[in-house]
């Protein structure tokens, strides 16, 4: 145990408690394509207790430059099932649950109801708002993330502490644009993905603060934008 994860357990803000706040969590990675699978790679790695996987799409040719979790094999399969098979040849101490569905409002409770935190690994806006308005609900963590071309953006979201979605004006209705309109530079994906572990492990230490990283892999540029919660939002604005 302590060998596997020796390297983070070293590392001063992660010691002692850190390892066992992380084991104690369980999180949802919703949407399993570029930025799900490295989430849920690196979640699985990092010794997270449960790891529920939900996606209801299957593996095609074209999702092999970025998705980490599969490979040529795989293309025709749905992609929940092949990524629980590699993630739980990683760390067979986790937990990893496949979901082979789409999150709507009427299910969210019943996929999402026994996880702690919620990552965003879709590409619709739609569903965000869904996981978004949830989470308020809910009381879950929302780490929320987006890419198009080669910049992105992560925040997390901690109900009645930060801004939310709605708070910040993200768009929560409708389908986003799809990623071969305007190109994805697949490094994005890493990036967005890692931010946003690091900002699920942050936000259960208590180091998460109200602000928005915007990052470009192309420009090397990134950046820290303070949000605050609107005490009107129609989301969270009934929350203290
Ligand atoms: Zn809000």
């Amino acid at each position: 145990m302590l060998d596997r994860y020796l390297t983070q357990i070293s590392f001063p803000k992660l010691f002692p408690e850190g390892q066992r706040k992380i084991r104690s969590t369980s999180v949802a990675v919703v949407g399993v394509g570029g930025t799900g699978s490295h989430i849920s790679e690196l979640m699985v790695r990092m010794g997270f207790g449960k790891v529920k996987i939900v996606d209801h799409d299957t593996v095609e040719l074209s999702n092999l430059n970025r998705q980490s979790l599969y490979d040529e094999e795989d293309i025709g399969r749905p992609k929940v099932y092949a990524a629980h098979e590699k993630l739980t040849k990683i760390n067979r101490e986790v937990e990893v649950i496949p979901v082979n569905l789409k999150v709507t409002e009427e299910n969210a409770d019943e996929i999402l109801g026994d996880v702690n935190i919620i990552m965003d690994g879709t590409d619709s806006f739609g569903t965000r708002g869904v996981l978004n308005k949830f989470s308020i609900e809910k009381e879950k963590i929302f780490i929320f993330s987006a890419v198009e071309g080669s910049s992105g953006m992560a925040k997390a979201i901690i109900p009645g502490r930060t801004a939310c979605l709605e708070c910040i004006g993200y768009p929560t209705t409708g389908d986003s644009i799809p990623c071969s309109v305007n190109g994805l530079i697949p490094s994005v994906v890493e990036i967005a993905a890692s931010i946003s572990v690091t900002l699920a492990i942050k936000s259960i230490l208590g180091y998460a603060e109200d602000e928005i990283i915007v990052f470009d892999s192309w420009d090397f540029s990134l950046e820290k934008i303070k949000t605050k919660k609107n005490p009107h939002c129609e989301v969270c604005g009934f929350k203290a």
